[in-house]
This record gives structure tokens, sequence and C-alpha cells, in this order.
């Protein structure tokens, strides 16, 4: 297994310093050290565990992957690997409940506790594949606050004051969960909620009293999960913009992929139109509408790329609320709790955003909320409240050192509609000025504005193997 070190001297030179070890920086490592010659990597990342990041660090089984075993393995020339790795896992012992499921062990939606030990192996068979060669990999257990591009190196700064440097250096610094990420200009909604993966925080929680969600997307899921393991038996008030939640996912049977046939559509708006019709056809059949849906997902980041700003603005507008409930569908458990609450009458969403947070009359919280279709804002109190936003994207949003740093640096600048940062398709960062950098690159969430879809574990999987190929070869290269 890696080692966890402390930071070597600064003159002592790496190849690749990785800034962050979640499950890009890990699958980014894994495929550089399957790679031929010999090469000494580091990865900066200040949890105890590569592999692992926000996503994969979950300790509860009931916070579940979204796709099943089939759809999520961390090897692109190999789909079936996770599900071949569970089988070995359930034949062992190691997850008895999986029997809970009652499906195939291709269909089993796995925690993402066990899904992140799964990254973690694979990491650490790729280290023995690469120690053949001389290859090494340290993980340095800290957290890189400022980064320095030179012509012929990257040298970073670490948080404890130690300096490190690379001939190469990657961003692999992924999401920055709303709800964890202090954030510029911040109201006061994550100084007064209650982190959404924090059960233990939960049962502080009165179990009969109100609670109320801010977001209604995936997080909101594994918050009324969270909230069930809790004991929470109270009601549940969420608000979201649009007051859309995710579908649950089914396994829909194949359909023929449309986008392929009738490459001309190109505009959100041809594409939605043409996905309805799809839709319309295989209800008609008695086939399941996720099914046409499903098609879409290969060519989302040809048609993002493709559009214009303005296109690109016209999706996020008009389209993105429908598509987040449609395409980041909820895992069947995180669905039948919804179903079930709903059913109960204990769970509610509604269309209302978010003015400010109020304080309290009692010992409960205060929100301000303007309920779609509504002049005024109305009071809402809760004994609790969640911030389930997901994710900030815009990067100059983000109160954290390094992604100040480096635009105060000018070393990178928004990326479309400022979401992550500009890179070019190899992943190569675009600074201020606009020139593209051979020494630092990004990979995983930052890529957003880019490809729109950049955060799954296929788009990872995908995105580590292209980059790999694109650091093992001379950093003077034009990329
Ligand atoms: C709660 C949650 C659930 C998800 N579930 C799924 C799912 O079921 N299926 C799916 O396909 N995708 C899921 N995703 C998407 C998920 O983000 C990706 O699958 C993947 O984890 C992205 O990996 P990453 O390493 O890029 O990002 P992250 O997991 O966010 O890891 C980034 C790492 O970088 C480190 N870091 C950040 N800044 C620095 C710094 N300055 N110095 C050093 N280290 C730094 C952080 O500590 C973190 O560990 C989920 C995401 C979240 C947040």
């Amino acid at each position: 297994m890696h080692e966890q070190q402390p930071a070597p001297a600064c003159d002592d030179m790496a190849d690749v310093l990785i800034i962050g070890g979640g499950l890009s920086g890990a699958l980014l490592a894994a495929q550089l050290l399957r790679r031929p010659g010999r090469r000494r990597l580091l990865v900066v990342e200040p949890r105890g565990e590569l592999g692992r990041g926000e996503a994969y660090s979950a300790t509860e089984n009931g916070h579940t992957l979204n796709g099943n075993a089939a759809r999520m393995s961390v090897d692109p020339d190999n789909p079936d690997d996770l599900t071949h790795w569970l089988q070995q896992q359930i034949d062992a012992g190691q997850w008895p409940e999986s029997a809970e499921q009652g499906v195939p062990v291709a269909e089993l939606f796995p925690p993402r506790g066990l899904f992140g030990r799964y990254a973690r192996q694979r990491l650490a068979e790729a280290e023995r594949v690469g120690a053949k060669a001389g290859s090494t990999l340290e993980h340095v257990c800290t957290e890189v606050v400022d980064l320095q591009v030179h012509d012929d190196r990257v040298q970073a700064q670490l948080q404890d004051g130690r300096r490190v440097q690379a001939r190469q250096a990657v961003l692999a610094t992924g999401m920055f969960a709303a709800a964890r990420t202090a954030q510029v200009g911040e109201n006061s909604l994550n100084a007064a909620a209650i982190d959404p993966w924090d059960v233990a925080a939960m049962r502080t929680i009165d179990p009969q009293g109100t609670v109320l969600i801010i977001g209604s997307g995936l997080t909101m899921v594994d918050t009324l999960v969270s909230l069930q393991l809790a004991g929470h038996r109270g009601p549940v008030e969420v608000f979201s913009r649009h007051g859309l939640w995710p579908h649950e996912r089914r396994q829909p049977p194949p359909w023929e992929d449309f986008l392929e046939a009738d490459p001309s559509l190109r505009s959100p708006r041809q594409l939605l139109r043409a996905l309805r019709r799809q839709c319309r056809l295989a209800l008609a059949q008695g086939i399941d509408w996720q099914a046409p849906l499903d098609t879409v997902r290969v060519h989302i980041p040809r048609l993002w790329s493709q559009a214009s700003d303005r296109e690109r603005r016209q999706f996020v507008r008009h389209v993105r609320p429908w598509w987040e409930s449609h395409h980041h569908r909820s895992p069947p458990q995180g669905a039948a709790l919804l179903e079930r609450l709903r059913q109960e009458g204990r769970l509610h969403i509604h269309a209302a955003s978010l003015q400010r947070v109020e304080p309290a009359t009692g010992a409960g919280v205060g929100v301000r909320l303007r309920f779609r279709g509504e002049a005024q804002a109305t009071r809402v109190e809760g004994a609790a409240l969640v911030n389930s936003t997901g994710i900030e994207y815009d990067w100059r949003r983000v109160a954290r050192p390094l992604p100040q740093a480096l635009l105060q640096r000018r070393l990178i600048r928004p990326g479309p509609l400022a979401l992550g940062i500009d890179v070019d398709p190899q992943g190569a960062v675009i600074d201020a000025d606009g020139a593209v950098s051979t020494r630092l690159f990004a990979m995983g969430p930052p890529l957003r504005g880019l490809w729109w879809e950049s955060t799954a574990v296929t788009d990872v999987a995908l995105q580590a193997k292209g980059l790999a190929a694109r650091l093992t070869r001379e950093p003077e290269s034009s990329p």
C-alpha cells in the first residue's frame, strides 16, 4: 500500500504532483503507475485514505451509489470490473446486506463507502505493478494552499508551510459540496444548517420536529436517508426553485441511439423536442421512458462543447432542472423512502427559493422563502435546517486557499458559464491571458464548463486514462 509520508524536501522533484486524492486523483495515479516507464508520483490529499474523496468517504450503508454495479466500473476497458469485485466481496461475506436488494450482482447499488474500498484496492494493485518498474506513489496528507508554475516545473505550497515540486501538476480537487464549503459572500445558510451526511448531528434533532431542507436533488435524498437512520419521524419540508426531485433509477432495456442516427440535432430546444418524441414512442410501446433518455448521456460532452454560450445558457435556464431530475436519478432504496414519506404525508416538496436565514423565535431555525407564483416572501420555521443545495461549481465563490490563490495569480480563469475552470480538451489549464499550460492540468468536476457532465465515476475513469496518456508524453510537446 502507498506510503503516507512527511512532505519531501523541495529539491526532491516528482514527475507528477496530483492535487487531491479523491476518486479522480486515485484513478489518475493508478493509470500512471500502470503505464510503461518509471515515475515518481506525489498525491497531496488531506484525507487519510486515497480514492474516497467526498463521495466515497460515506460511512452509512444507506448512502449508496446512484447507479448499479454494471455502470460504475473504474476500468474503462472492463465494464464488469466492479461487478466481479462485488461478487468476490459478497462471496467472502463482506456485504451480507446485498441480499436485501434481491437482484443480480450487476444490478446492485453498493454503499458508497464500499465503492471507496474498491477504488483503493485498484490503486494498491496498480502500485504493485508500478513498483516492478521502479515507480512510486507518496501520499502527502495535507492541503495545497498555493501554486507557482515555472517554465520547467510546478511548485506547491502546503498548508503546513512546506513546499513540493514536480515537472507537471494536476488539479484533481473535485467537487466543492455547498454544505461543506465556505463561500465568498456567504449568507448564513451553512452556519445555521446541519451537514446532509452527518447522521450523528441529526440524532440531536427533536425526532418529531419539522426539518427544513434547502435543495431537492440527490443530496436531499441522502438527507432523507440520514434522517431516517437518525430516528427522525417528524415532518420534512423541502424547498427548491422548481420543486422537482430525482426520479427512481430503473434498468431500462436498450433503445436506438437516435442522436447517433441524426447528428444534426444540436440546440437544447431540438434535443428536448426529439427526446420527448422518443420518450412518447417508448411509452406507446410499453417501454420505460428511461430507455431513450439513457442513450443521450454519451452525446452530452459533444453537444455541450459544440454549443454556443447562448445555447448553453438556454440549456442551464430551461433544461437543467428537468435534466437533473430525470437524468441524475435516485437509487431505488432512496426513491422508495422518498415515496413512502410522501405517501405518509410527512414529506412535502415545494417550489420556493430561499431569500435568507433568519433568527428563530424559539430553539429551532427560521428561513424566509419566496414560493413560486407569490410576490411576498413567507417565513417558515422548523426544528432544524439542512443545506442540500449540492455543488458549488463557480471557483470564484469558493472561499478556500487554493482556488483563491490560483485566481489571484491568474493561473486559471473561470470555465464557460463560470462552471469550473477553463481547460483545453486534453485537460491542460488555460490561464487568465488565454495561454494553455504545458505544466498544469485538471480533471473531473473542475471540467464541468468544458463537458457539462464531468463528475460521474465513468467520466473521471475515462479522463484519468486520457490524461495519463497525455502526461506521459514529453511535457514540452504541444497539447
Ligand atoms: C455525496 C456525493 C455522492 C456522489 N455519488 C455519486 C454516484 O453515486 N455515482 C457517480 O457516478 N458519481 C457520484 N458522485 C460524483 C463524484 O463526485 C465523482 O464520482 C467522483 O467522486 C469525483 O471524484 P474527485 O476526486 O474528482 O472529487 P472528490 O471526491 O470531491 O475529491 C477531491 C479531493 O480533493 C481534495 N482536495 C481539494 N482541494 C485540495 C487541495 N487544495 N489540496 C489537496 N487536496 C485537495 C479533497 O480533500 C478531496 O478528497 C457523487 C458526489 C458526491 C459529492
